[in-house]
């Protein structure tokens, strides 16, 4: 059994539906899970509904209708008037309509994961009524009868042992009736039976659960490029595929920002050795890249830019030394805060960290912290990560570039950066053209 999944570029229209109904048509011998993401840009479409409901601007029905509207064309692409998948999405979209109904929760990730789980629910009804039309018998399965979390809303933790259970009893019966079975990503369910959602791009983290839970032979993600590149397509040029990765380069990579695969995916696919291939809809028949256990491989220099990050400069009131029992505390309240910690350093008297900047985490960060530290806080920066660097690598990251602080760890170097400011590059240039 092998496990496929196909984010939202690949399903964004009728035309992609087919194509992707194409690629498994070549795999129609092979039992099958497919997980499909929402359609095109519909997680982004719906979290605006989610906000325009917890403002009561009178938009939500408005956007929800828009949402909808969409999905409707699509189908009416891909189906004649009068099937039966129309009223099995219409159903789906009147559950979210009641939610709109109602007066918005105090617990915005709750009301979140309760109206957002909808984008996955009808791209994956739809994509599967599709399969069945053209000969592709097609089971459709509830990912949140398998998929067991706690109850943090919008950051679900998945519950493994629950979810083990619920998957090797629920999906190898369905297997037989059918030899594809498609569910969604990105969404699980508590205990109590509301829905979870993973985290934004957890849709190849629900592949990886599925992959892990049923002991799959291999998993593939379907993107639209031809594999995973040594650097992001949309910020260079030249970049390389890479034909190999070993779970570790890819944890690496995924950990410090390479957004073509969400981070949490590689462990659970390591723990059993499933090997990981990334493959392109647009070019299924190439090679991809595959990601599996280590080899002696050499790497090109690999670079992730995470864009975003803030520095947090923190120092004692007392000027007192920076010590384990300060740390313990400062942790603590990051992790509290959920503020993940790309990098650290520390002097005696000061400890600066590099996170994600998120505006209201942090403020709430500094205003716990404020008894005890002053915190200052830098933002507008890039966290560039490069795993087998070369010295010309980084002479041509680090042009245009102000270097806040960096850190090199035997094959991997980080850099804080910020852009040199405009005024002062035109004067770089302009000292430049005359020499
Ligand atoms: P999905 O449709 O499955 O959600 P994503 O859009 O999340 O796919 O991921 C694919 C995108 O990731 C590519 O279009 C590419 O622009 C971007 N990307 C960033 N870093 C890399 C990389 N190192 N290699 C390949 N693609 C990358
Ligand atoms: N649809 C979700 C998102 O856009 C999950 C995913 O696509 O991976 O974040
Ligand atoms: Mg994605």
């Amino acid at each position: 059994m092998k496990v496929f999944k196909f984010g939202g570029a690949s399903i964004r229209d009728a035309a992609n539906v087919k194509n992707v109904a194409g690629i498994l048509q070549a795999y129609k011998s092979e039992p099958l899970v497919i997980v499909v993401s929402a359609m095109g840009k519909t997680t982004n479409a719906l979290e605006e509904v989610v906000a325009a409901h917890a403002k009561q601007n009178g938009q939500a029905h408005t956007l929800y209708k828009e949402v909808r509207e969409k999905h409707e064309a699509i189908m009416h692409d891909l189906f004649e008037p009068g099937d039966e998948v129309f009223n099995s999405v219409n159903d789906t979209f009147v559950e979210g309509e009641w939610v709109l109904d109602e007066l918005p929760s105090d617990n915005y990730d709750y009301m979140y994961d309760q109206l957002v789980c909808m984008g996955e629910l009808v791209s994956s009804k739809i994509v599967a009524a599709y399969l069945n039309k053209i000969g592709l018998p097609t089971g459709w399965l509830d990912a949140r009868d398998v998929v067991a979390t706690d109850n943090t809303y919008r950051e679900g933790w998945v519950i493994w042992e629950k979810t083990k259970t619920n998957a090797q009893k629920i999906v190898p019966p369905m297997l037989v009736q059918t030899k594809f079975v498609l569910t969604q990503g990105f969404i699980g369910s508590t205990s109590e039976n509301f829905t979870t959602t993973l985290g934004r791009e957890g849709s190849d983290y629900s592949a990886a659960i599925f992959s892990h839970c049923l002991d799959a032979e291999g998993m593939t993600i379907w993107k639209d490029v031809p594999g995973v590149l040594n650097a992001d397509p949309r910020i260079f040029d030249n970049t390389v595929k890479l034909d190999r990765l070993s779970y570790r380069e890819a944890i690496e990579m995924t950990y410090y920002g390479a957004q073509v695969i969400h981070p949490k995916t590689i462990k659970p696919l390591q723990n059993k050795n499933i090997p990981l291939f990334v493959k392109s809809f647009l070019d299924p028949q190439a090679s991809g890249t595959e990601i599996s256990s280590d080899t002696d491989d050499l790497y090109p220099p690999i670079v992730v830019v995470e864009k975003n990050q803030a520095l947090l400069h923190i120092s004692t009131l007392d000027y007192s030394f920076v010590a384990e029992q300060h740390m313990a505390v400062l942790f603590k309240l990051a992790a509290d805060l959920r503020i993940f910690v790309n990098m650290m350093q520390n002097t005696a008297v000061s400890f600066t960290i590099c996170v994600p900047n998120v505006p209201d985490r942090i403020e709430k960060f500094v205003k716990s912290a404020s008894a005890e530290f002053k915190i200052k806080v830098e933002s507008g920066l890039e966290l560039i990560t490069i795993r087998h660097y070369s010295p010309e690598t980084i002479e041509t990251l680090k042009k245009g570039k102000i270097v806040l602080f960096e850190e090199r760890i035997r094959n991997t170097m980080h850099m804080v950066v910020k852009n040199v400011p405009a005024i002062e590059r035109k004067a770089v240039e302009i000292a430049g053209s005359k020499a």
